[in-house]
């Protein structure tokens, strides 16, 4: 792991200050399985449900960045085997 992207694992409350220091950061879930990588922005609605307030990194670890390159360069091998792909929605495409 390249030190400029951080892992939250049960590390709850670092990733929830981690995400409000870095607003215009990048989130990574690995959900695993075929559709559950995604790549996020931070402060797109599906991390901020409040509902799941508090399980964000408990139900599945979170790859962080401020750069996107560096969470890029990542992201491939986080997946394995499977693959990922961007949030349509903070990405808009
Ligand atoms: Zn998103």
């Amino acid at each position: 792991m390249i030190s400029r992207v951080k892992e939250f694992k049960d590390k709850e409350l670092e990733y929830e200050e981690w995400c409000e220091k870095h607003q215009n950061g990048y989130v990574f879930n690995r959900a695993g399985g075929k559709t559950g990588n995604v790549l996020h922005t931070v402060g797109c609605w599906h991390l901020n449900v409040p509902s799941r307030k508090g399980t964000y990194t408990t139900r599945y670890p979170k790859y962080c960045s401020e750069n996107l390159a560096d969470l890029l360069s990542v992201v491939d091998g986080l997946s394995k085997p499977n693959s990922w792909r961007e949030c349509s929605i903070c990405f808009n495409k």
